[in-house]
């Protein structure tokens, strides 16, 4: 019986694009209250009610602005372990902003030990992850690559192309190509590619992740066996259309494929 493999998809716990929409709404006018000129303390109250809103709703970007309230002290009372836990948290979702408060943290020795190596770890990293929101055609990206590392057009064009030479998974979050490993084999072996020109199969995890890339693992792990569940008529194409805009992706796709 092929169909005892897999368990259940959990259905998403709200209407995936509306949600989607309406806290990405909420940010924006927040930010728009944030950064008028001149603001009363009336329009500030909106602004962080506005973002606190989003935040609640698990948009990274208004909870990294959260993270900004703590570390400088605006709106809520300074507290700079509680800004760098929200950081460190968002890093793990890949959020350009919230590497980039960190990788400033660690430059000015802003309520962390000042280390310069570090700075440079998370600016990296903050300007990789922003690079690839660009890349999925995320404005929010876009803006980290144009306002904070202040590049004009074409640089951001080659920042995103650079990006599509070099990305990482949109599952695992580690370097698309390092990944690559010979399952067949009795050993692990992992070496980096130079190019996924020369391995064009490895450029997407479709129909999971549209816009976004996939390693070998992660393909033969959650990919593949989705798919055969979509032949088999186990997940619907709609599931499968909105799964990567769920916050708790991982966790369904692993209820779904633990029943082994
Ligand atoms: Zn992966």
């Amino acid at each position: 019986m092929h169909f005892q493999k897999f368990g259940k998809l959990p259905p998403a716990p709200y209407d995936v694009p509306a949600h989607s929409r309406r806290r990405r709404k909420l940010y924006y006018e927040g930010l728009e209250y944030l950064e008028s000129k001149n603001p009363d303390e009336e329009t500030l109250a909106k602004a962080y009610q506005l973002i606190k809103e989003s935040a609640d709703m698990n948009f990274s970007y208004a909870l990294s602005k959260i993270g900004e309230f703590y570390r400088f002290g605006q709106f809520v009372d300074k507290d700079s372990k509680k800004a760098k836990e929200i950081f460190l948290d968002l890093v793990e979702r890949l959020n350009p902003t919230a590497a980039l408060n960190l990788g400033q943290m660690y430059h000015d020795g802003d309520g962390v030990e000042k280390d310069s190596k570090k700075a440079g770890e998370y600016f990296e990293k903050a300007f990789l992850y922003a690079s690839r929101e660009a890349y999925k055609g995320d404005w929010l990206g876009h803006d980290v690559l144009d306002n904070k590392f202040l590049l004009v057009d074409h640089e951001i064009n080659n920042a995103i192309k650079k990006y599509r030479l070099d990305p990482i998974c949109d599952i695992c979050h580690e370097n698309v190509f390092e990944q690559r490993s010979f399952t067949q084999s009795p050993f692990r072996e992992i070496r980096k590619v130079p190019s996924r020109i020369e391995y064009p199969e490895y450029d997407d995890g479709k129909p999971v992740i549209r816009r976004g890339f996939c390693c070998v693992n992660c393909m033969d792990e959650y990919i593949y066996p989705l798919m055969e569940a979509v032949k088999k008529g186990l997940v619907s194409e709609k599931e499968i259309t909105y799964l990567d805009g769920r916050d708790d992706m991982m966790n369904a796709l692993k209820i779904f494929l633990k029943a082994d």
